[in-house]
């Protein structure tokens, strides 16, 4: 059974925001959106990999750095507004009650069904369901594990950061090499979260390819809306976000909110 939530109003989702000390363009962008959505959503919902990496929520609550703690201010200035949800990706995955209890938010769980005005809908990041990458299922089994996650909490910052680039250079080798389909969801394994949640409405980020999917399952015709990636300075630029409210579901492009 997943876990629902009960949400009426108009609701703002995003994802794969990556934020990082080398961009502040996106993080500029991102800031101006939580501004945007303390005003004109009723809850907000940032469905994982937020930050492009992610060794342990000491580092926002002690003494983060600069470009940290602007974010982390603009999130508790959000969160003062209105519900803030954040969920865990597959390079935040580290993301833990400390951070949400720091800036205001709650987390979310992995899968979630949202009782919107317009239905229910499906929430989630989305890497569970690319079951072809069978070492990256591997790897994530292997991190989510809360006692590997705590003996890695006990090693200082500069041995997880050390870790952290070693795990990261060693993913970016051996994804050059993965064909597209392999990094894209198993159509299987979403079917499968279809049926089992009951819902006909499901709403991932994760794999960088907008897109709203339609699909048949046991007769049901299902909707699937894949959030975009944040990269501000791309031509287009890439980014933007998912509102929901009574009139249905709507993609909002970074490019067309920019003034
Ligand atoms: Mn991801």
């Amino acid at each position: 059974m997943h876990s629902k939530l009960v949400t009426p109003g108009t609701l703002w989702i995003a994802s794969d925001i990556h934020l990082s000390d080398a961009h502040p363009e996106t993080r500029r962008a991102f800031i101006s959106f939580l501004h945007k959505a303390s005003s004109q959503a009723d809850a907000l919902f940032l469905c994982g990999d937020i930050f492009d990496a992610w060794i342990g929520d000491d580092l926002a609550t002690e003494d983060p750095a600069e470009w940290l703690a602007e974010i982390v201010q603009a999130l508790r200035h959000t969160a003062s507004h209105i519900p803030l949800w954040i969920g865990r990706g597959n390079r935040d995955f580290l993301i833990g009650k400390a951070l949400a209890t720091h800036i205001g938010a709650q987390l979310l769980p992995d899968t979630v069904v949202l009782e919107t005005d317009a239905g229910e809908v499906l929430l989630t990041h989305g890497d569970q369901y690319c079951t072809d990458d069978v070492s990256y299922q591997r790897f994530r089994r292997l991190v989510r594990c809360p006692a590997i996650q705590a003996l890695f909490m006990l090693l200082s910052l500069d041995a997880r950061r050390g870790i952290a680039n070693w795990a990261r250079k060693r993913s970016m080798a051996s994804n050059a090499v993965k064909s597209r389909t392999i990094m894209d969801v198993n159509p299987d394994a979403i079917a499968q979260a279809f049926q089992q949640s009951g819902v006909r409405v499901m709403v991932h980020g994760h794999t960088h390819r907008p897109a709203v999917h339609a699909m048949a399952v046991d007769g049901h015709q299902c909707q699937r809306y894949v959030l975009p990636d944040w990269e501000p300075l791309a031509k287009p630029a890439r980014g933007g976000w998912l509102v929901i409210d009574r009139n249905g579901l709507q993609m909002v492009s970074l490019a067309d909110a920019i003034t």
